[in-house]
């Protein structure tokens, strides 16, 4: 069949990639001069990983595979509240890798032909494209969701401010790896992971200001907001130079969608799920649409395109928006300030590991 797929972010990198990989004539148009992703580090979980590895595209990257430490979530000390045994959980369900977000982007498209893909090609009206079926991968902001889908509301802020940065390894960091901090008095939260060998890749959540900070302002305030937090977190930041910092006030999808397709055009990743990072999710859920994608698009003829793409719909569907849900609500438990964040704070203690590890395994079981 002949694909077009908009949007080269990195699920329409894979989407793009697993398709050509099972025969189909694709077209990847980018509106961006270039293919790049933002040089800062993402997670990918278990599930996203083996979505990718079903597509044959998972090997290069086990080699970022993150150490199996204990994660969890601790206090803005570094005081263990909720301990997860993810070492145990990913024995069972496969590795977390952390890896640099231009190096992951380069990975999955490296078996797409570049004559398969038009960059500086803006698609917001998919009268021009011909194809027997459109993939719409043009992520969050996607202009053409709200032309499929007119009674959508498109997205929302949530109200929150993140920073990534990534910077060379500070010693003293061990025990905060693969940790979430959180802070039941400002409601802010960081995390902190290994970057290959040699780096760290770190976030910060907290309440967005009236204004959007530069990378140097949000570096100074985040310092300050948490210079009484484990003496690692504000020494961290401020080693971080500010190129490597970038900032995201949040958004998601201002509701969940109530179908991801329209007849031969389906949307994927961020484009149909924007949901906040709460749960690590939003890439791996774009692996999972491109894995399902590819699976049901196996052998189809130009005339099966709706119906295959109706399965891929009824399959991903209810699962990414439900994530998309959880991934709302765990931002509202873990920046919850006041008694109802004691209360929080209590509970975590008392969970056992392996209940924990349960509710992980029920994320990363696809
Ligand atoms: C602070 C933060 C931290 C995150 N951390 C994680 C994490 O650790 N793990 C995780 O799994 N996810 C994480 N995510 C989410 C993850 O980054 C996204 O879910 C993922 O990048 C979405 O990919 P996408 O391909 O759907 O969209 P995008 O990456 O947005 O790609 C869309 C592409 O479409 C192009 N485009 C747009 N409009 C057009 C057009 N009209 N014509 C042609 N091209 C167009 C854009 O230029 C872009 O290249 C995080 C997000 C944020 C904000």
């Amino acid at each position: 069949m002949r694909i077009a797929i908009i949007g080269a972010g990195l699920g329409g990198v894979t989407a793009a990639t697993g398709l050509h990989l099972t025969g189909h004539d694709v077209t990847l148009y980018e509106r961006a001069p270039d293919l790049r992703e933002t040089g800062t580090g993402i997670v990918v979980m278990p599930n996203g990983l083996n979505a990718l590895d079903t597509l044959g595209l998972a090997e290069p990257l086990r080699d970022h595979a993150a150490p199996t430490a204990q994660g969890g979530l601790r206090d803005r000390k570094g005081r263990p509240l909720l301990v997860t045994d993810a070492a145990k959980a990913q024995e069972r369900y496969g590795p977390t890798i952390v890896i640099d977000r231009a190096v992951l982007h380069r990975t999955l498209r490296a078996r797409l032909p570049a004559d398969r893909i038009r960059t500086a090609t803006p698609v917001d009206d998919l009268g021009g494209i011909t194809a027997d079926a459109i993939i719409v991968a043009d992520g969050l902001h996607s202009r053409l969701r709200g032309r499929l889908f007119p009674g959508h509301p498109g997205t929302h802020r949530t109200g929150r401010l993140d920073l990534r940065g990534t910077l060379r390894k500070v010693p003293g960091v061990e025990a905060l790896l693969t940790a979430i901090l959180i802070d039941r008095h400002s409601g802010a939260m960081f995390g902190l992971f290994p970057l290959g060998s040699s780096g760290l890749y770190w976030f910060t959540d907290a309440p967005a200001p009236a204004t959007i900070p530069t990378p140097e302002q949000a570096r100074e305030q985040m310092a300050e907001l948490m210079a009484d937090w484990h003496p690692a977190v504000p020494a961290i930041l401020r080693a971080t130079d500010v190129a490597d910092i970038h900032v995201d006030p949040i958004t998601c999808l201002a509701r969940p969608l109530d179908s991801y397709t329209s007849g031969t055009v389906a949307l994927l990743g961020d484009a149909a799920h924007g949901m906040t990072p709460d749960l690590g999710q939003g890439a791996s859920q774009a692996f999972e649409d491109a894995a399902a994608l590819v699976r049901h698009l196996k052998d189809a003829e130009p005339a099966d395109a709706a119906e295959r793409l109706s399965r891929y719909d009824a399959e991903r569907r209810p699962r990414a928006n439900k994530l998309m849900l959880a991934s709302a609500r765990q931002s509202r438990l873990t920046t919850q300030t006041g008694p109802g964040a004691w209360l929080r704070d209590t509970l975590l203690r008392a969970t056992p590991p392996s209940l924990a590890a349960r509710q992980l395994a029920a994320i990363w079981l696809a």
